[in-house]
């Protein structure tokens, strides 16, 4: 099996290397959300004018037309240079693909080049206090009114809905309709009068994610992604796409380099022969091979012309556990007491989110259970086809 890259592809990387070296800026350290968004859009539209955003998207769109393997090879060096990660992510992983998948050429047109540049902040109004992992019982639900809809509900657990100008929403849209049957993929203008946004404080003590109130948003007809009725199925790209291709080629570098700050300071302190040490550094280092190979696989399928398919559960779930693992480490190797504690301390409160965020560890197993060993499957609600989140 030869692994190596392609002479294009390794031209390709080496491009990327370049210009993100010359032209990478260190994000604010510290600050409020709101400074961090404000540069973020900064340091995103840098990117997205050099070609360097949505690069798999057609150029017409702000993209540069990028095989699979390019956008795998760009993200493990967009990792390598340490730049920040982009702040419109769920506009460019999640609302992009879901648009150019299911969206009209005009509505591509519209939204797509505000994405790429951070003009426009994206954000996924889909979970809310009563559907989560059962997405498909969520009770949100959009009117047909003249020229639109008219959306009533509460989202929960949206990112970055305070700096977002569009909302990717699922909503009932069909009265007396259950499960996945009858929902509607709209784009919910988020600074319209009926919404209210209150910010929720994580463990980390951030406010990235909030609470969303629809007290009858009126979104236009033109606003709606795909046929009225087959939000589902337009929501389905939106939720492969956030377990998808993007984080695992970033995440697996992200935790070498971890990884080879923990192993230098254990070897600094004269520990690597404490068992708890050497135990959790092994383990991660075992995880983070796993994920290495999940990662080659899925290149060599996608170079192929493939998409990933169930196995994105697989890689979401050794991901989760990896960077939960590598965090325990942190704390076995530095300790509580050390100065380099800020830092992981973050690290190890936010990799908490990792088994819940994009579909809990719990569904991630059924998942695999179910489609890649075969074994049978969990009972479902009567009335639905389909309704976890996966
Ligand atoms: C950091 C972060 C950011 C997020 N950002 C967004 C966002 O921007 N937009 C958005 O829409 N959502 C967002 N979410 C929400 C996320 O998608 C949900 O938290 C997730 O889908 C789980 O849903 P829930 O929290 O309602 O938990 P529940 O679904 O209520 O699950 C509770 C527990 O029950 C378990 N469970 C549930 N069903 C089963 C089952 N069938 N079998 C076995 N166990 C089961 C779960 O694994 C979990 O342990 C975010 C979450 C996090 C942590």
């Amino acid at each position: 099996m030869d692994l190596s890259l392609t002479e294009e592809e390794q031209g390709f990387a080496d491009d990327a290397r370049a210009w993100l070296a010359a032209h990478a800026e260190a994000a604010p350290d510290g600050g409020d959300l709101a400074a961090q968004v404000a540069w973020g859009r900064h340091w995103q539209r840098k990117l997205a004018e050099a070609g360097w955003v949505g690069i798999d998207w057609p150029a017409e769109y702000g993209g540069r037309g990028a095989t699979a393997v390019q956008v795998a090879i760009f993200n493990a060096e967009y990792a390598r240079s340490g730049a920040a990660q982009l702040v419109n992510r769920v506009g460019i992983n999640l609302a992009g693909p879901t648009l150019l998948a299911h969206g009209t050429p005009e509505q591509c047109r519209r939204w797509l080049p505000g994405i790429t540049r951070a003009e426009d902040i994206w954000c996924q109004l889909f979970s809310e206090p009563g559907a989560g992992s059962d997405l498909a019982s969520l009770r949100t639900r959009a009117e047909k009114v003249e020229g639109g809809w008219s959306v009533y509900g509460q989202k929960v657990w949206t990112s970055y809905a305070q700096f977002a100008r569009y909302g990717l929403c699922l909503a009932r849209s069909e009265e007396g309709s259950e499960g996945s049957r009858g929902l509607s993929l709209l784009v919910v203008p988020m600074e319209g009068t009926g919404i209210e946004i209150r910010p929720l404080v994580q463990i980390t003590g951030e406010a990235e994610f909030n609470e969303v109130f629809l007290d009858g948003v009126f979104v236009p007809d033109d606003h709606l992604v795909g046929p009225p009725g087959q939000g589902w199925s337009v929501a389905s790209t939106t939720l492969a796409h956030e377990r998808g291709t993007n984080f695992p080629f970033k995440e697996e570098v992200v935790h070498e380099g971890y990884l080879a700050q923990l192993f230098a300071e254990a070897a600094r302190r004269g520990t690597l022969d404490d068992p708890d040490v050497a135990d959790g550094l092994v383990d991660a280092y075992v995880a983070l091979v796993v994920l290495r190979t999940h990662n080659w696989r899925t290149l060599s399928k996608l170079a192929k012309g493939g998409s990933p398919g169930a196995e994105s559960s697989w890689v979401k779930l050794t991901w989760s556990e990896m960077t939960q693992q590598l965090s325990e480490t942190a704390l076995a190797v530095l300790g509580e007491e050390s100065p380099l504690w800020g830092r992981w301390s973050r690290q190890w409160l936010w990799s908490k989110s990792a088994s819940i965020a994009g579909g809990t560890s719990e569904v991630q197993r059924t998942i695999i259970g179910e489609r890649i060993l075969g074994l049978p499957r969990e009972p479902r609600p009567e009335k639905t086809t389909q309704s976890q989140r996966r």
